[in-house]
């Protein structure tokens, strides 16, 4: 049995941000709309909680720390809600690739996915990056998993 996801932001207690109040809210409400169907979907962590917050500018439009146990989304990005679905679903992907013991993290950066072990992924360029098998994977899931959650 799940807990309730937890969703959060510290949007709302940073004056500096306070302008993107209305667009996490926004997003708060998309994710809440689809986050039961998710879980027939993917194997979450029970405890898995959702923060909504600025990451790196322009980059990152959201990621998965296994550690925590957080997906992270950045509001400045994902203004459209299929814009968001994607991002939120592919971060879900990451936590279910964890959670099946598919994706490992080492300290020392390299990551182990499906037993084979890619060596520290530090600085490599974004055609690089999605080439890797654990992106590529998500993003299968997000192809399969947008058209239900659409709906
Ligand atoms: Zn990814």
């Amino acid at each position: 049995m799940y807990n309730n996801i937890e969703i959060s932001t510290s949007i709302r207690y940073n004056k500096s941000y306070k302008h993107l109040q209305p667009i996490t809210n926004k997003q708060i409400n998309w994710a809440q709309s689809v986050l039961e169907k998710c879980k027939d979907y993917l194997l979450l962590p029970k405890d898995l909680k959702i923060h909504f917050r600025p990451i790196y500018k322009d980059i990152y439009f959201g990621l998965y720390c296994n550690d925590l146990k957080t997906v992270f989304i950045d509001p400045r990005q994902n203004k459209s809600r299929k814009t968001f679905l994607c991002t939120l679903i592919h971060e879900l992907a990451h936590a279910d690739q964890f959670e099946n013991g598919y994706l490992e993290d080492n300290d020392d950066g390299s990551v182990i996915w499906h037993g084979v072990l890619h060596p520290c992924i530090g600085n490599i360029n974004y055609d690089k990056y999605s080439n890797l098998p654990w992106e590529k994977d998500a993003e299968k899931v997000v192809k399969n998993l947008l058209p239900i959650l659409k709906k």
